[in-house]
């Protein structure tokens, strides 16, 4: 029989190699050709997108590979093939592969940039999408919400690509799990890069959802591995796993404003993972919710968060809680994790009337906790004697909560080849991260075809371009021929402004020497900022006085509705004066769903204002919107302002945003918020503000501070401040019962 076996495998190996024969590349150079050469693709072909911009193309790649020949989508040259406008991609079927296309300059239609499916009931299953680019991807209108990756089915793998620049709502990538066909799914997430994604301002900014609340007890069994998350600030949350059984390892987070969060469904593991806060505001670690959860072997370093974005949390929950709320903590094993100056590490946190359950049958061993400060980083806030606690080492502090399970020793560290202190000595070689743990390597991550961008643009960064006021309109034509960074420098003169400006790149505008330029406004409004733009002002007088004459003038304002890149404007050593034509003239004019990332007035004097100054107060629908991050106003008078000086606000009972913050020191602020118009009766109205600091300034004959707390856990401090004939603070607790949380302190009131 043995020549029937030798026929037969012939035989084989005949219809085998004919089958490859048949295999073939189709290259196609439009929409129709892509269409036409689906319909006649089989296993093993590649249907090759020819290298250009393709506009508007919804990429439907319905088919059916096999494991050993799959069919694949390809661009000609990885990197070439740049899919615009309004455009997305579903794939359908098994055995798919897309390789080497680029998003960027549109946005999808659709509510996903890459979907694994055609739709409910035709999913994508035992397919990968590697090395692909989106970036910047992003629908003009931020509040309408879209993934840019969205998994479904099963055996799935997305790995190598780049994710960059979400600035609408909605979380980046999401594993879904709405149906059978998505649950217990296996996917692979690895080896990409998720570069920066800005802060949404919102709920809905995560980077990384697995699951929902609705599907969370069911498992998922995805792994999220060897993937590198720069600066992922969007929201509280980095990555909000919610399902069962995933596991999360040997990824890096480098300066991610927010947290791993373990939200609901259990069984999952995190190991491996390195967490680089490197100091930065708000950086976060791991945060563990829900049953049988295992954190080992994990580094976190530099991180400052508090709270839920504490550099690490064990939460408090609630014994049978509903699923959309906090599952109590049952047999967590916390072991081998490595902190070092980590702020936070809070326990039983959240620990309130509903949240009454603190973990049970838990351990936390072999942890190490390094802070170069003697500080107690530890913070309890409920029985922790369901965590057995053993052989745990402290840095040189003494935790007076935690005496049992922690040793306090003095430590050697040592930075070692891979970039992690260690401790050094033979009695630690058992505790805290393992030495031979390896983060990966930003170069690593990503298409290696595809450069890693920093997303953001520097003031002054760019050319330095001479302005002269004898020429008409040369401040508008300079703004209008400048490239993003560049700088505008005033020669000496009066410049009236006929046009508004319109700013739309990062530019700084600064008299070459102070006090000699003046800007005369000669429009209603003088500067817009737009989408991309970024304004720096400097050593300038800015002159309202030719002014048209109608109510309602404005100095700065962003675009009226819908702005979804946010901006910088700093003011510095610049005089403002005579907004005062008629009524109502403001000095900064914030439209709805605009944010600024950082506004900054600094040693500048503003005079004679018929309206408000800083108006951020267009979120009203209290959705958790607000229109600053980040408000600092320092070394400034500001005096004869008929409306209020600052109306910042942020509605709703969201908390999954840091800000806004507020900084206001060492200012003189005279005759202010006393105008018959201004209805906040106010000279600083801040509503919802998270971080509040009012230091060392002084109030002379001005309206009140008025504040309202809602939701978080605002933190207010008004110090060391004079106020000479103004009314008294005014605090109102909109969500807590109880005493104020001001810290009102060495004021002096006359
Ligand atoms: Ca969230």
């Amino acid at each position: 029989m043995q020549w029937f076996g030798k026929i037969f495998s012939v035989l084989v190996l005949g219809l085998s190699l004919s089958g490859q024969l048949l295999a073939k590349d189709v290259l196609v150079e439009s929409q129709s050709a892509f269409k036409s050469a689906l319909k006649k693709v089989v296993p093993g072909d590649a249907i090759v997108l020819k290298n250009g911009v393709w506009s508007d193309f919804e990429i439907g790649f319905f088919a059916e590979g096999t494991a050993q020949q799959p069919i694949t989508l390809r661009a000609e040259t990885p990197g070439k093939v740049i899919i615009s406008g309004r455009s997305n991609l579903r794939l359908a079927g098994n055995y798919l592969i897309v390789e080497g296309l680029v998003f960027k300059n549109g946005y999808t239609p659709t509510e996903e940039v890459i979907a694994f499916k055609r739709n409910d009931s035709h999913l994508a299953n035992n397919s990968r999408v590697t090395q692909v680019v989106i970036e910047n991807f992003n629908n003009p209108d931020r509040d309408s919400s879209d993934y840019w990756v969205a998994l479904y089915g099963k055996h799935n793998r997305f790995d190598h690509s780049y994710l960059a620049g979400k600035r609408n709502l909605g979380v980046t990538m999401a594993v879904r799990l709405d149906s059978a066909d998505s649950q217990q799914n296996h996917h692979q997430i690895d080896h990409n890069y998720f570069g920066h994604r800005p802060i949404l301002g919102s709920n809905g900014g995560e980077t990384l959802r697995v699951g929902t609340s609705t599907y969370s007890l069911t498992d998922s069994h995805t792994v999220i591995e060897n993937n590198y998350f720069d600066r992922c600030d969007g929201e509280v949350e980095v990555i909000s796993i919610k399902s069962g059984k995933n596991v999360i390892r040997n990824n890096v987070f480098f300066e991610a404003r927010g947290t791993l969060t373990l939200r609901h469904g259990n069984g999952n593991l995190v190991e491996g993972n390195v967490f680089f806060g490197n100091g930065a505001a708000h950086t976060g670690g791991i945060r563990v919710i829900n049953r049988d959860q295992i954190v080992r072997n994990n580094y976190l370093e530099g991180l400052t968060g508090t709270r839920f974005g504490s550099g690490f949390a064990v939460m408090n929950g609630t014994v049978n809680a509903p699923i959309n709320r906090y599952g109590q903590v049952v047999n967590a094993q916390i072991e081998n994790n490595t902190f070092i100056n980590v702020d936070n590490i809070q326990l039983g946190a959240g620990s309130d009337a509903e949240r009454n359950a603190p973990p049970v049958n838990s351990r936390m061993q072999k942890n190490l906790v390094f802070n170069d400060t003697a500080a107690d980083v530890f913070k309890i806030f409920d029985d922790m004697s369901g965590i057995a606690f053993a052989e745990n080492v402290l840095h040189n502090a003494d935790s007076a909560s935690l005496k049992q399970g922690f040793g306090s020793k003095k430590i050697t560290m040592k930075r070692n080849a891979a970039g992690l202190l260690m401790p050094q000595g033979d009695a630690y070689k058992n505790i805290g991260a393992a030495a031979s743990l390896q983060p990966i390597k930003k170069s690593a991550v990503g298409p290696q075809w595809y450069e890693k961008k920093a997303d953001r643009v520097e003031f002054d960064s760019g050319k330095v371009i001479a302005v002269d006021a004898g020429v008409e309109d040369s401040l508008f034509s300079a703004i209008a021929a400048a490239e993003t960074g560049d700088q505008l420098v005033l020669a000496p003169g009066r410049y009236k402004i006929a046009k508004l400006l319109e700013i739309n790149k990062v530019l700084s505008i600064r008299a070459k020497k102070s006090g000699t330029v003046v800007i005369l406004p000669g429009r209603t409004t003088l500067f817009e900022i737009q989408n991309g733009g970024s304004l720096k002002l400097s050593n300038l007088t800015i002159d309202g006085s030719e002014s048209p004459d109608s109510a309602g003038n404005i100095l700065i304002r962003t675009l009226k509705s819908g702005m979804y890149v946010s901006y910088r404007l700093l003011v510095e050593n610049t005089k403002v004066e005579n907004l005062n034509i008629n009524h109502s003239h403001h000095f900064l004019n914030a439209g709805s769903r605009s944010l600024a990332e950082e506004i900054r007035i600094q040693n500048s004097e503003i005079n004679k204002i018929t309206g408000d100054l800083l108006k951020l107060d267009k979120e009203i629908d209290d959705l958790g919107n607000y229109n600053a991050e980040t408000l600092i106003v320092d070394k400034s008078r500001f005096t004869n302002i008929e409306g209020a000086l600052l109306s910042m606000y942020r509605g709703g009972t969201d908390e999954s945003t840091f800000g806004p913050h507020l900084l206001f020191t060492q200012n003189h602020v005279e005759k202010v918020g006393q105008g018959s118009r201004n209805k906040l009766q106010a000279s600083l109205y801040l509503h919802g503000v998270q971080y509040t600091r009012i230091g060392n300034n002084q109030f002379v004959g001005t309206a009140g501070i008025v504040i309202e707390h809602t939701v978080g856990d605002p933190d207010t401090e008004i110090n060391a401040n004079r106020f000479s004939k103004v009314p008294a603070l005014k605090v109102s607790e909109l969500h807590t019962k109880g005493d104020s949380t001001v810290k009102y302190v060495g004021n002096r009131e006359e």
